[in-house]
């Protein structure tokens, strides 16, 4: 697990960096309260945190006040060291967003303890993370997270005045493929739904599970020319690709695909984006399925 070491003193970095490294953990360090937020701002940063109380520029207490101001929704445990004791640092420390506090001079044996408790919040924090946004069986987005990670493809469309598309996918006569192999078989079927999306898409396109067989690609940067190329690879790919159940069992799918691309006129937003997607899937159902229509 990364850790990041937040101190201006590099001899207390340097000994915090090799008895971190030592317990198994990858030390990140920072030598401001200013530079920690950058760090904090990149992508995956650590959610593990020392911190020490007196820095010139952004105290410790500030720092962890800036942190806890932070609305992403991203989870940070900090501990903060200091030379300061007694009741009334501890209050401040805490009070000012600090999980934990620890005064120097301290045993390393008692770093090393508190350290494993906090990690084994950040994991559980990870863990409930992990439930609340991911689809248990096939591991891509919830509807719950797709929801907001489309609006947030909204915001930064409208900001950037940048393209978006919208895919809604559905397997077709997928009742059928339960009812022929039963519920299990089915199951891998939509486990490779997944697959054959995820090896068609960008790293930055994001796939989720809107229901049963419902599948929601978002596109971004992306125009409805571009869109039309992706759901067609989509759609061949999984029409030649069956999913292998087992070594007896291959099954042969289509899906019937409807896209959108978001309007710049002001009038646009995720229901509209649904509901036009929705639609040219329901076109897409009714004009014999296996294939790709656009909403507009
Ligand atoms: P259409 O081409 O019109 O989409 O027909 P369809 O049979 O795919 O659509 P319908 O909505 O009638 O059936 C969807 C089926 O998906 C019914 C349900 O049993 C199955 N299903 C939903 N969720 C799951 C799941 O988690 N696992 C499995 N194995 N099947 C599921
Ligand atoms: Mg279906
Ligand atoms: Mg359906």
């Amino acid at each position: 697990m990364d850790i990041l070491l937040v101190d201006d003193d590099p001899i207390t970095r340097l000994a915090l960096c090799a008895a971190v490294e030592d317990w198994g953990f990858t030390p990140i360090v920072a030598k401001s309260g200013e530079q920690a937020l950058e760090i904090l701002n990149e992508d995956s940063p650590p959610h593990l945190l020392i911190i020490d109380w007196s820095m010139p520029g952004m105290s410790g207490p500030e720092l962890c006040e800036n942190i806890r101001l932070r609305d992403d929704g991203q989870f940070f445990y900090i501990l903060m060291l200091t030379g300061k004791e007694g009741n009334e640092a501890v209050i401040e420390a805490m009070e000012s967003g600090a999980d934990d506090f620890l005064s120097k001079p301290f045993d390393h044996r008692v770093l090393k303890v508190r350290l494993a408790a906090g990690s084994r919040i950040v994991r559980l924090e990870q863990t409930l993370n992990q439930l609340a946004s991911r689809d248990s069986l096939t591991q891509c987005w919830n509807r719950r997270m797709i929801d907001e990670l489309l609006d947030s493809a909204i915001a930064e469309a409208r900001r950037k005045t940048s393209n978006l598309s919208l895919m809604v996918l559905d397997i077709d006569h997928f009742k059928k493929v339960n009812d022929t192999h039963g519920h299990a078989a089915g199951d891998v079927a939509l486990k490779h739904m997944v697959n054959i999306l995820n090896t068609n898409l960008r790293e930055y396109d994001q796939v989720g599970r809107y229901g049963g067989e419902e599948f929601v690609v978002i596109l971004p940067s992306t125009d409805k020319d571009s869109a039309w190329g992706v759901a067609e690879r989509i759609r061949a790919s999984l029409q030649y690709h069956p999913a292998q159940v087992d070594a007896e069992l291959d099954i042969s799918m289509t899906v019937s695909i409807g896209i959108t691309e978001f309007r710049h006129d002001g009038s646009d937003g995720r229901i509209s984006l649904f509901e036009r997607a929705d639609r040219a899937l329901y076109t897409a159902k009714h004009s014999g399925r296996n294939r790709v229509v656009y909403g507009d």
